[in-house]
């Protein structure tokens, strides 16, 4: 879709501080260079005014003057995104939710949180626990809102035993491109009424409409955690444990692995070190139950796989702060590799029984291009996070470097059946890899759910497809 868009006037910065009021909005040199990027897109677009309403009507005003004066809307929340999508791509207007940030509810009895968009994934966590309870998607930053969240579809380290953000949406309330307000689903367990808008509008990466109100499911606290640290000789080794730590009957809430480069990497950035060092790559998992015996069993299983699958030792942590210093390691990662210096990422999907196929060809691939190319991720469902850094490399070679390097990982992506973004979305950044991994029919099919939401293409253009 070709669209001519309006540029932002005068006027319209008056008739959103009518809206919005004028602290609400920033136009000009107070708008931050901070709106012109998210954490990893390379290039920046500077957007020609960014708004922070505190309500749905204030949303659905913005958008209704938008839509009638042909501007688009970037919607964006903490900007913690991985591949462009709450950028402007067109200028326009950024519309940041981080003001909608009450949590409304936590009803106890249905099991239920109801919260704005800008809830922050740390504090909803830290709330709910508080009352005994328990929100189980955990992805790496807190500092992620939760419309962030649902609008990536946001996975992270529990996904392998509880499922990804998709899993815990019950129901939204969201602002379509023209200023309506509509509401999906509700508080309800089950839901077989008709197409599921709340599942199309979750992972829609604000392409579709902005969300103002989430009713999430929540759990029961569990009462005891371990985690378990595994050191291995290589990458493949590690993770052709995985399958059989699943098969022994155990399915873990959280199974990352890891380089050694990049635990180095976070040791120098925390400062601190890590309970182990020297081995080539790690497993670390943790386990969640109510009894300690339970548990115990359940270490014993797991430690005995390991070690016959070669494990160098299984080290343990039963303390809180133990176990919180460890998860702070793995959660520190990708800060310490920006911290090297620019990189880019891929975050492909494979079967898990395909992994181990996908992890062997990375280390071929960084033999054969001579490029620092690390790797961390989830183990446990196909979730591989595979850095390009740049290293010592100039710029430019570095980039085309790093395009051949993307294209080839995509390509051995498709053929082993996997999918271009497990969790960080598409954003503009993989645009053109969902494109060609898409076939043209069902392209076709998303588009023109595009354009039956947005039929001047005015909310967020130029990302997903
Ligand atoms: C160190 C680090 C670790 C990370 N770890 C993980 C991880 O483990 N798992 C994971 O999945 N991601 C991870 N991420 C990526 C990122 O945190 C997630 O994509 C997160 O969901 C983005 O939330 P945000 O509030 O920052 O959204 P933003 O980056 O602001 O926006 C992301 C997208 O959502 C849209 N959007 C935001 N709010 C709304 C709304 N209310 N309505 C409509 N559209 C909206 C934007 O337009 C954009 O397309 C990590 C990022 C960092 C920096």
């Amino acid at each position: 879709m070709t669209m001519q868009y309006e540029k932002v006037t005068k006027q319209d910065v008056e008739r959103l501080c009518e809206i919005c009021g004028e602290d609400a909005v920033l136009w000009q040199e107070d708008i931050s260079p901070d709106y012109s990027h998210d954490e990893l897109s390379l290039e920046r677009f500077a957007p020609e005014l960014v708004v922070l309403p505190q309500s749905v009507r204030e949303v659905s005003e913005i958008l209704a003057h938008c839509y009638e004066r042909n501007i688009p809307v970037t919607p964006r929340g903490s900007g913690t995104g991985l591949c462009g999508g709450a950028v402007a791509l067109h200028g326009g207007v950024v519309l940041v939710t981080t003001k909608m940030d009450r949590i409304l509810e936590i009803d106890q009895e249905n099991l239920v949180a109801v919260v704005e968009p800008g809830v922050l994934l740390m504090e909803l966590q830290a709330q709910v626990e508080e009352l005994d309870l328990f929100y189980a998607p955990d992805p790496g930053e807190k500092t992620a809102t939760i419309g962030g969240n649902v609008s990536t579809n946001a996975g992270g380290m529990r996904a392998i035993k509880y499922g990804v953000t998709r899993d815990f949406v019950l129901g939204l309330e969201a602002v379509l491109p023209d200023g309506r307000i509509i509401e999906t689903g509700g508080k309800v367990m089950k839901n077989s009424s008709g197409y599921s808008l709340t599942d199309l509008l979750i992972g829609s990466e604000g392409n579709l409409a902005v969300i103002t109100k989430i009713i999430l499911r929540l759990l029961p606290r569990p009462k005891r955690q371990l985690s378990l640290v595994v050191p291995f000789d290589g990458l493949s080794q590690a993770v052709s444990t995985v399958p059989k730590i699943l098969s022994a009957g155990e399915i873990p809430a959280a199974l990352e692995f890891f380089q050694r480069e990049v635990l180095e990497a976070a040791a120098e950035y925390l400062g601190r070190g890590f309970p182990h060092s020297g081995a080539q790559a790690y497993l670390m998992l943790s386990f969640f139950g109510n009894g300690a015996p339970e548990l115990e069993k359940t270490y014993e299983r797991v430690a005995e796989v390991c070690l016959k699958n070669g494990a160098h030792d299984v080290l343990i942590a039963h303390t809180s702060d133990r176990q919180a210093a460890l998860w702070e390691n793995r959660g520190a990662f990708l800060e310490a590799l920006k911290a090297m210096g620019d990189l880019d990422e891929v975050d492909v999907v494979v079967a898990p029984s395909q992994i181990a196929a996908f992890i062997e060809f990375t280390e071929h691939l960084r033999v054969e291009c001579g490029l620092p190319i690390v790797s961390f991720g989830h183990a446990g469902d196909g979730n591989l996070h595979i850095y390009i850094l740049r290293g010592e490399l100039d710029r430019d070679s570095w980039l085309n470097s790093t395009k051949e390097v993307m294209d080839r990982i995509y390509a051995k992506a498709q053929e082993l059946k996997g999918l271009v973004s497990g969790e960080h979305g598409i954003g503009f950044a993989k645009r053109g890899y969902l494109q060609e991994s898409l076939s043209p029919d069902v392209l076709e099919l998303m588009r023109s759910i595009k354009s039956g939401f947005d039929p001047k293409g005015l909310l967020n253009p130029g990302k997903v497809c």
